[in-house]
């Protein structure tokens, strides 16, 4: 983050232009989720990597949720901006998603503000939030790619943790999931696979698809799309 991003630096400004280019790209991808389903899809505005401002610009542009990777800069933004673990949403304080890789020491800090745990892919981490946070709210994330050190769990493994998540109390939404690098279509698979686990699961929320593949994941069942660079610009 830039200095100017530091939320010491006092009262945030939002830009007006800015503010205005985010609401056009929304309609943007609003009608490319249009072009794939009915359904109502949730998006989850990705502000990593940006400063505050851009996050306070998403929120006037009318964003109540938005995502995060790193947990300082998580909990950065949110001293500056507002919004708690309970944030009610309507017109009220953001939601922040937490959406980055995790390590157990960082979910002290992330608890009293993180909305939606969406990266739960270890039975440690699972034992960490629910000390820190009771009755959190998580998704559970899949490896769809089969690419180790890159989050998730093996898809086989899941349903064991989804159990252990609800017998530490955690309130498991749905599952997560990141597509894999290259063409969109090479994502499918995995797409499919996690909307029919989730089926089967009983869970509502599938969290999958960003601004590269979001066409994708909708059409193989996404309830929450998580966009970056096609809202905020590049990073
Ligand atoms: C960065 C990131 C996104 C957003 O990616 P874009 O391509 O900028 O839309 C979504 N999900 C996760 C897990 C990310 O790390």
């Amino acid at each position: 983050m830039s200095s100017s991003g530091d939320a010491s630096a006092g009262p945030i400004t939002v830009d007006p232009v800015l503010t205005e280019q985010i609401r056009l790209r929304a309609e943007a991808i609003a009608a490319r989720v249009r072009d794939c389903t009915d359904r109502e899809v949730r998006t989850v505005c990705v502000t990593k990597a940006h400063p505050v401002e851009v996050a306070a610009a998403a929120l006037a542009a009318g964003f109540l949720d938005l995502g995060e990777n790193y947990a300082q800069e998580l909990v950065a933004k949110a001293a500056a901006l507002g919004g708690g673990a309970a944030a009610p949403g309507g017109a009220g304080p953001p939601r922040w998603h937490f959406i980055g890789r995790l390590q157990s020491n960082k979910v002290r800090s992330l608890a009293p503000v993180v909305s939606l745990w969406h990266t739960v892919d270890r039975d440690s981490l699972a034992t960490e939030i629910a000390h820190r946070a009771p009755g959190a709210r998580v998704l559970v994330q899949l490896d769809l790619a089969g690419v180790a050190g890159r989050g998730g769990i093996a898809p086989t493994d899941a349903p064991a943790l989804v159990e252990s998540c609800r017998e530490r109390g955690l309130i498991v939404e749905g599952l997560m999931g990141v597509g894999v690098p290259g063409p969109a279509e090479l994502s499918r698979p995995g797409f499919r696979l996690l909307n029919s686990m989730a089926e089967d699961l009983g869970l509502r929320e599938r969290s999958m698809g960003m601004s590269g593949d979001l066409e994708v994941a909708v059409a193989e069942g996404a309830t929450i799309i998580r966009v970056g660079s096609a809202l905020v610009g590049p990073r």
